[in-house]
């Protein structure tokens, strides 16, 4: 593997200027802020945010133990899988999604007149090498890797990551975004051994910030330069970095919480197991199970009926009759159960 950033990112990007603003010039506390046509006047929201994020990249830094010059924030880890298109992928590039996964990156792609190369996962859902290597030729940027994975919830294996870490020339995009509630660390503590490694978390699942719209990339510093010259300079709002600065100083929250999901998804799982009509549970490192059933549709219609909302992912590559389950509070994991039950009731076997 060599990997060239230079080579890599596009080439019109090496020679970007990007947008600067006059508080790059100047650190610390001014006395009058006369450079950005603000209302002087105090709304508490008056003056633009920190294009830099500077405090609250220092204390999820802390939290993962990284560089702040490592990481680069989104308005939502989807904003940033745009970037990584921008980034890469000229018109006619390609990136490889092994299938099942998130559909953002495939949207994401569209978007951007970028070719996506599907090739399956194997039987347990896992990174099958052969085929992902048949699918890399050299327009071939990025390929997006999603651990545990969406909509099937398992890791993927760890040595298949690092095979592709070590052998793809381009970008490998690995999506943890269910990482907190699966038994790994994840891949962070490898940023310094693999130079073409880009890490995407996010706030939205076990830190409970979805309506925040937060995310992160983290990289090699090389990388995350890069990324700066697109980010829109004021991409994260003043009210989001204070309330995640809050919300961020109290891990424990979020420990109580991944603590309570992971019991409440294992107590799920083996109460779907005593349904005649569940077919499989697919094992899960995340926060939802998925779900195979003998009817996913009528089953999807009436939990929809008795105001029970899942996700259908019967379309999906093999996941036909499969249904997505986030593990809920206890009582709305009891109505789902409940609900399923009265079904079963009223199906003749
Ligand atoms: C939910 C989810 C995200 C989160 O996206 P945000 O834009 O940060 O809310 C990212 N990746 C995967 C695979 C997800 O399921």
């Amino acid at each position: 593997m060599s990997f060239d950033l230079k080579k890599i990112a596009r080439n019109h990007l090496h020679e970007l200027t990007p947008y600067s603003t006059a508080r790059d010039d100047y650190q610390g506390v001014a006395s009058s802020y006369l450079d950005a046509n603000e209302n002087p006047f105090n709304t508490g929201y008056n003056r633009y945010p920190d294009p830099s994020q500077q405090a609250l990249k220092n204390l999820i830094a802390k939290i993962k133990v990284v560089d702040p010059e490592n990481i680069i924030l989104g308005n939502g880890s989807d904003e940033i899988v745009d970037w990584l298109m921008r980034a890469f992928c000229n018109p006619g590039d390609n990136i490889v999604v092994p299938q099942p996964t998130y559909g953002m990156y495939t949207v994401s792609a569209a978007i951007n007149n970028v070719v996506v190369k599907a090739p399956p996962l194997n039987k347990s859902f896992d990174l099958d090498l052969n085929l992902i290597t048949d699918n890399i030729d050299r327009n071939t940027k990025l390929i997006f890797i999603c651990s545990p994975n969406n909509p099937t919830g398992n890791l993927l294996s760890e040595a298949g990551i690092i095979s592709l870490l070590q052998s793809f020339n381009g970008l490998v995009v690995l999506d943890e975004a269910y990482i907190d509630f699966s038994e790994t660390d994840g891949f962070l503590g490898m940023l310094k051994c693999y130079p073409n490694l880009f890490i995407l978390q996010t706030f939205s699942k076990a830190w409970g910030l979805a309506g925040l719209r937060l995310g992160s990339g983290f990289a090699s510093r090389e990388i995350i330069d890069l990324l700066k010259k697109i980010k829109p300079p004021y991409n994260i709002s003043t009210m989001t970095q204070e309330f995640a600065i809050q919300a961020l100083s109290n891990e424990n929250q979020k420990t109580i919480w991944v603590r309570t999901i992971v019991e409440e998804r294992i107590k799920l799982e083996a109460a779907l197991k005593q349904l005649k009509m569940v077919k499989k549970v697919h094992p899960s490192d995340s926060n939802f199970l998925l779900v195979e059933l003998s009817d996913a549709q009528a089953c999807y219609r009436y939990l929809l009926d008795k105001g029970i909302i899942v996700r259908d992912r019967s379309t999906m590559a093999n996941c036909s009759n499969c249904l997505r389950v986030t593990v809920g509070a206890p009582s709305e994991n009891s109505l789902l159960t409940n609900a399923l039950k009265g079904y079963e009731k009223s199906l003749v076997y």
